[in-house]
Protein backbone atom coordinates (compact mmCIF):
# COMPACT_ATOMS: atom_id res chain seq x y z
CA UNK A 1 0.00 0.00 0.00
CA UNK A 2 1.31 2.82 -1.34
CA UNK A 3 -0.40 5.31 1.01
CA UNK A 4 -0.90 4.06 4.02
CA UNK A 5 -1.38 6.17 7.39
CA UNK A 6 -1.53 9.29 4.48
CA UNK A 7 -4.40 11.72 4.92
CA UNK A 8 -5.76 13.05 1.46
CA UNK A 9 -8.40 16.01 0.55
CA UNK A 10 -9.73 15.45 -3.19
CA UNK A 11 -11.41 18.62 -4.20
CA UNK A 12 -14.44 18.14 -6.76
CA UNK A 13 -14.32 14.50 -6.04
CA UNK A 14 -18.29 13.39 -6.48
CA UNK A 15 -17.62 12.59 -10.09
CA UNK A 16 -14.81 12.28 -12.86
CA UNK A 17 -11.47 12.60 -12.59
CA UNK A 18 -11.68 13.52 -8.42
CA UNK A 19 -13.59 10.61 -8.33
CA UNK A 20 -11.17 8.20 -9.72
CA UNK A 21 -8.15 9.94 -7.44
CA UNK A 22 -9.81 9.79 -4.17
CA UNK A 23 -10.66 5.96 -5.00
CA UNK A 24 -7.17 4.98 -6.14
CA UNK A 25 -5.67 6.96 -3.08
CA UNK A 26 -7.97 5.21 -0.64
CA UNK A 27 -7.14 1.97 -2.46
CA UNK A 28 -3.67 2.16 -1.34
CA UNK A 29 -4.50 2.82 2.22
CA UNK A 30 -5.11 6.99 2.43
CA UNK A 31 -8.17 8.37 4.48
CA UNK A 32 -10.02 10.17 2.01
CA UNK A 33 -12.21 13.81 2.03
CA UNK A 34 -14.14 13.80 -0.61
CA UNK A 35 -15.22 17.48 -1.49
CA UNK A 36 -17.96 18.05 -3.36
CA UNK A 37 -20.53 21.69 -4.34
CA UNK A 38 -23.73 19.85 -5.98
CA UNK A 39 -24.22 16.57 -5.85
CA UNK A 40 -24.13 15.09 -2.22
CA UNK A 41 -25.93 11.62 -3.17
CA UNK A 42 -22.89 11.15 -5.78
CA UNK A 43 -20.43 12.27 -3.10
CA UNK A 44 -21.84 9.91 -0.47
CA UNK A 45 -21.11 6.61 -3.26
CA UNK A 46 -17.96 8.01 -3.47
CA UNK A 47 -17.58 7.59 0.30
CA UNK A 48 -19.66 4.67 0.81
CA UNK A 49 -16.89 2.41 -2.45
CA UNK A 50 -13.86 3.86 0.06
CA UNK A 51 -15.78 2.55 2.72
CA UNK A 52 -16.89 -0.72 1.21
CA UNK A 53 -12.95 -1.55 0.62
CA UNK A 54 -12.13 -1.38 3.95
CA UNK A 55 -11.20 2.52 3.37
CA UNK A 56 -11.43 5.48 5.78
CA UNK A 57 -13.56 8.38 4.22
CA UNK A 58 -15.48 11.75 4.91
CA UNK A 59 -17.67 13.59 3.22
CA UNK A 60 -17.65 17.61 3.13
CA UNK A 61 -19.41 20.19 0.92
CA UNK A 62 -17.09 22.93 0.19
CA UNK A 63 -17.26 25.29 -2.57
CA UNK A 64 -14.17 25.85 -3.76
CA UNK A 65 -14.40 29.51 -4.53
CA UNK A 66 -15.39 30.07 -1.10
CA UNK A 67 -12.27 30.74 1.69
CA UNK A 68 -14.41 30.01 4.19
CA UNK A 69 -15.17 26.83 2.65
CA UNK A 70 -11.89 25.72 1.60
CA UNK A 71 -10.45 26.47 5.31
CA UNK A 72 -13.88 24.25 6.81
CA UNK A 73 -13.11 21.57 4.25
CA UNK A 74 -9.08 21.56 5.75
CA UNK A 75 -10.25 22.42 9.66
CA UNK A 76 -13.08 19.40 9.13
CA UNK A 77 -10.19 16.88 7.40
CA UNK A 78 -8.19 17.73 10.54
CA UNK A 79 -10.69 17.26 12.95
CA UNK A 80 -11.77 13.65 11.79
CA UNK A 81 -8.39 12.43 10.51
CA UNK A 82 -5.88 14.48 12.56
CA UNK A 83 -3.93 15.69 9.82
CA UNK A 84 -3.29 16.71 6.11
CA UNK A 85 -0.52 14.84 3.61
CA UNK A 86 -1.80 15.02 0.44
CA UNK A 87 -4.02 17.84 -1.58
CA UNK A 88 -5.73 17.47 -4.53
CA UNK A 89 -7.06 20.44 -6.07
CA UNK A 90 -9.30 18.95 -9.04
CA UNK A 91 -12.67 20.96 -9.03
CA UNK A 92 -13.01 22.64 -12.14
CA UNK A 93 -15.33 23.96 -13.99
CA UNK A 94 -15.85 25.25 -17.99
CA UNK A 95 -18.39 28.01 -20.19
CA UNK A 96 -17.19 27.51 -23.85
CA UNK A 97 -18.14 31.15 -25.61
CA UNK A 98 -16.37 33.16 -28.13
CA UNK A 99 -13.79 35.85 -26.51
CA UNK A 100 -15.62 38.86 -28.25
CA UNK A 101 -19.17 37.40 -26.48
CA UNK A 102 -17.64 36.47 -23.48
CA UNK A 103 -19.46 38.63 -20.48
CA UNK A 104 -16.84 39.83 -17.72
CA UNK A 105 -18.68 37.08 -15.07
CA UNK A 106 -18.40 34.18 -16.77
CA UNK A 107 -14.76 35.26 -16.81
CA UNK A 108 -15.11 36.02 -12.92
CA UNK A 109 -16.89 32.75 -12.40
CA UNK A 110 -14.46 30.56 -14.33
CA UNK A 111 -11.18 32.01 -12.62
CA UNK A 112 -12.84 31.81 -9.40
CA UNK A 113 -13.17 27.95 -9.35
CA UNK A 114 -9.98 26.92 -11.99
CA UNK A 115 -7.89 29.24 -10.33
CA UNK A 116 -8.89 31.00 -7.18
CA UNK A 117 -10.11 27.28 -5.65
CA UNK A 118 -6.84 26.23 -6.06
CA UNK A 119 -5.41 28.98 -4.98
CA UNK A 120 -6.96 28.58 -2.19
CA UNK A 121 -6.50 24.65 -1.73
CA UNK A 122 -3.32 25.06 -2.24
CA UNK A 123 -2.97 27.83 1.19
CA UNK A 124 -5.20 26.01 3.11
CA UNK A 125 -3.07 22.99 2.57
CA UNK A 126 0.18 24.45 2.78
CA UNK A 127 -0.55 25.80 6.11
CA UNK A 128 -1.76 23.17 8.22
CA UNK A 129 1.22 21.05 6.19
CA UNK A 130 3.58 23.70 7.32
CA UNK A 131 2.17 23.43 11.05
CA UNK A 132 2.54 19.65 10.89
CA UNK A 133 6.20 20.09 9.92
CA UNK A 134 6.54 16.90 7.89
CA UNK A 135 5.92 17.88 4.23
CA UNK A 136 3.23 17.74 2.37
CA UNK A 137 1.86 16.70 -1.25
CA UNK A 138 -0.09 18.94 -3.69
CA UNK A 139 -1.13 18.08 -6.90
CA UNK A 140 -2.93 20.71 -8.74
CA UNK A 141 -5.75 18.83 -11.86
CA UNK A 142 -5.08 21.98 -14.56
CA UNK A 143 -5.18 20.64 -18.40
CA UNK A 144 -3.12 20.90 -21.27
CA UNK A 145 -4.91 24.21 -21.65
CA UNK A 146 -2.63 25.75 -19.49
CA UNK A 147 -0.44 25.67 -22.40
CA UNK A 148 -1.96 24.70 -25.29
CA UNK A 149 -4.84 27.52 -26.93
CA UNK A 150 -8.72 26.82 -26.99
CA UNK A 151 -10.34 29.20 -29.16
CA UNK A 152 -13.63 29.49 -27.60
CA UNK A 153 -12.39 28.62 -24.22
CA UNK A 154 -10.58 31.76 -23.13
CA UNK A 155 -11.19 31.76 -19.18
CA UNK A 156 -10.84 28.39 -18.69
CA UNK A 157 -7.53 28.59 -20.69
CA UNK A 158 -6.55 32.21 -18.58
CA UNK A 159 -7.21 29.86 -15.18
CA UNK A 160 -5.37 27.03 -16.30
CA UNK A 161 -2.25 28.82 -17.88
CA UNK A 162 -2.47 30.83 -14.30
CA UNK A 163 -2.29 27.55 -12.18
CA UNK A 164 0.46 26.73 -14.25
CA UNK A 165 2.66 30.01 -12.85
CA UNK A 166 1.08 29.53 -9.29
CA UNK A 167 2.54 25.70 -9.36
CA UNK A 168 5.87 26.98 -10.26
CA UNK A 169 5.96 29.84 -8.11
CA UNK A 170 4.53 28.00 -4.67
CA UNK A 171 6.93 24.78 -5.13
CA UNK A 172 10.28 26.84 -4.95
CA UNK A 173 8.14 28.68 -1.99
CA UNK A 174 7.44 25.70 -0.25
CA UNK A 175 10.15 23.55 -0.98
CA UNK A 176 12.05 24.44 2.16
CA UNK A 177 9.19 22.95 4.13
CA UNK A 178 9.17 19.35 2.43
CA UNK A 179 6.27 20.40 0.16
CA UNK A 180 6.10 19.63 -2.99
CA UNK A 181 3.92 20.86 -5.80
CA UNK A 182 3.08 19.84 -9.50
CA UNK A 183 0.31 19.96 -12.22
CA UNK A 184 -1.73 17.26 -13.81
CA UNK A 185 -2.44 18.23 -17.37
CA UNK A 186 -4.69 15.74 -18.91
CA UNK A 187 -5.73 15.96 -22.52
CA UNK A 188 -9.35 14.54 -23.52
CA UNK A 189 -10.76 12.52 -20.32
CA UNK A 190 -13.96 11.20 -20.62
CA UNK A 191 -15.90 12.49 -17.46
CA UNK A 192 -19.08 14.22 -17.66
CA UNK A 193 -17.46 17.86 -18.41
CA UNK A 194 -17.31 16.19 -22.09
CA UNK A 195 -20.20 14.86 -21.89
CA UNK A 196 -21.53 17.23 -24.91
CA UNK A 197 -19.35 15.39 -27.06
CA UNK A 198 -21.32 12.11 -27.35
CA UNK A 199 -24.06 14.09 -28.95
CA UNK A 200 -21.65 15.52 -31.68
CA UNK A 201 -19.87 12.97 -33.63
CA UNK A 202 -18.00 15.91 -35.97
CA UNK A 203 -16.59 17.49 -33.18
CA UNK A 204 -15.66 13.92 -31.52
CA UNK A 205 -13.83 13.13 -34.79
CA UNK A 206 -12.25 15.92 -35.09
CA UNK A 207 -10.90 16.02 -31.19
CA UNK A 208 -9.54 12.18 -31.71
CA UNK A 209 -7.41 12.98 -34.87
CA UNK A 210 -5.21 15.21 -32.75
CA UNK A 211 -4.80 12.60 -30.39
CA UNK A 212 -2.04 10.48 -31.83
CA UNK A 213 -3.32 7.68 -29.11
CA UNK A 214 -6.34 7.84 -31.10
CA UNK A 215 -8.96 7.93 -28.43
CA UNK A 216 -10.00 9.84 -25.06
CA UNK A 217 -8.66 8.97 -21.92
CA UNK A 218 -10.00 7.33 -18.46
CA UNK A 219 -10.44 9.29 -15.29
CA UNK A 220 -8.46 5.75 -13.90
CA UNK A 221 -5.17 6.19 -15.90
CA UNK A 222 -5.53 10.10 -14.30
CA UNK A 223 -5.89 8.10 -11.24
CA UNK A 224 -2.85 5.99 -11.40
CA UNK A 225 -0.47 9.53 -12.20
CA UNK A 226 -1.93 11.41 -9.28
CA UNK A 227 -0.89 8.36 -7.31
CA UNK A 228 2.60 8.55 -8.52
CA UNK A 229 3.08 12.16 -7.54
CA UNK A 230 1.45 11.31 -4.08
CA UNK A 231 3.39 8.14 -3.03
CA UNK A 232 6.54 8.26 -1.89
CA UNK A 233 8.25 7.47 -5.46
CA UNK A 234 7.97 10.81 -6.59
CA UNK A 235 9.84 12.38 -3.14
CA UNK A 236 12.16 14.36 -5.40
CA UNK A 237 9.70 15.52 -7.97
CA UNK A 238 8.47 19.42 -7.52
CA UNK A 239 7.60 22.21 -9.90
CA UNK A 240 6.82 20.53 -12.92
CA UNK A 241 3.61 20.13 -15.18
CA UNK A 242 2.55 15.98 -15.96
CA UNK A 243 1.10 15.70 -19.32
CA UNK A 244 -1.47 12.66 -19.60
CA UNK A 245 -2.80 13.32 -23.26
CA UNK A 246 -2.42 10.39 -25.36
CA UNK A 247 0.32 12.43 -26.75
CA UNK A 248 -2.39 15.56 -27.72
CA UNK A 249 0.56 18.41 -26.65
CA UNK A 250 2.85 16.51 -29.96
CA UNK A 251 0.77 15.69 -32.31
CA UNK A 252 1.68 17.53 -35.86
CA UNK A 253 -0.38 17.44 -38.98
CA UNK A 254 0.67 15.38 -41.82
CA UNK A 255 1.84 18.49 -43.96
P1 LIG B 1 -16.25 16.79 -13.73
O1 LIG B 1 -17.22 17.81 -14.15
O2 LIG B 1 -16.72 15.41 -13.49
O3 LIG B 1 -15.46 17.24 -12.41
C1 LIG B 1 -15.41 18.53 -11.92
C2 LIG B 1 -15.86 18.47 -10.49
O4 LIG B 1 -15.65 19.74 -9.88
C3 LIG B 1 -17.35 18.14 -10.36
O5 LIG B 1 -17.52 17.13 -9.39
C4 LIG B 1 -17.97 19.44 -9.89
O6 LIG B 1 -19.11 19.27 -9.09
C5 LIG B 1 -16.79 20.02 -9.09
N1 LIG B 1 -16.90 21.46 -8.90
C6 LIG B 1 -17.18 22.40 -9.82
N2 LIG B 1 -17.21 23.61 -9.24
C7 LIG B 1 -16.91 23.43 -7.93
C8 LIG B 1 -16.77 24.29 -6.82
N3 LIG B 1 -16.95 25.60 -6.94
N4 LIG B 1 -16.46 23.75 -5.63
C9 LIG B 1 -16.27 22.41 -5.48
N5 LIG B 1 -16.40 21.54 -6.50
C10 LIG B 1 -16.72 22.06 -7.71
O7 LIG B 1 -15.10 16.80 -14.84
P2 LIG B 1 -13.60 16.27 -14.78
O8 LIG B 1 -13.21 16.08 -16.19
O9 LIG B 1 -13.45 15.15 -13.84
O10 LIG B 1 -12.81 17.55 -14.25
C11 LIG B 1 -11.88 17.50 -13.19
C12 LIG B 1 -10.73 18.45 -13.47
O11 LIG B 1 -10.02 17.99 -14.60
C13 LIG B 1 -11.16 19.88 -13.79
O12 LIG B 1 -10.30 20.79 -13.16
C14 LIG B 1 -10.98 19.96 -15.30
O13 LIG B 1 -10.73 21.27 -15.75
C15 LIG B 1 -9.79 19.06 -15.48
N6 LIG B 1 -9.62 18.56 -16.83
C16 LIG B 1 -10.50 17.69 -17.38
C17 LIG B 1 -10.30 17.24 -18.68
C18 LIG B 1 -11.23 16.28 -19.35
O14 LIG B 1 -11.09 16.07 -20.55
N7 LIG B 1 -12.19 15.68 -18.66
C19 LIG B 1 -9.20 17.70 -19.41
C20 LIG B 1 -8.32 18.59 -18.81
C21 LIG B 1 -8.54 19.00 -17.53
Amino acid sequence: MQLENKVAVVTGSSSGIGRSIALAFAREGAAVTVDYRGHPDEAKKVAEEVEGSGGRALVVRADVSKPEDVEGLIRETAREFGRLDIMVNNAGIEEKMPFLETPFEVYERVLAVNLGGAWLGCQEAARRMVEQGEGGRIINVSSVHEERPMPDNSPYCAAKGGLRMLMRTIAVELAPHGITVNNIAPGAIETPINENLNENPEQMEELLSEIPLGRMGRPEEVAELALYLASGAASYVTGSTFYIDGGMMRQAGSL
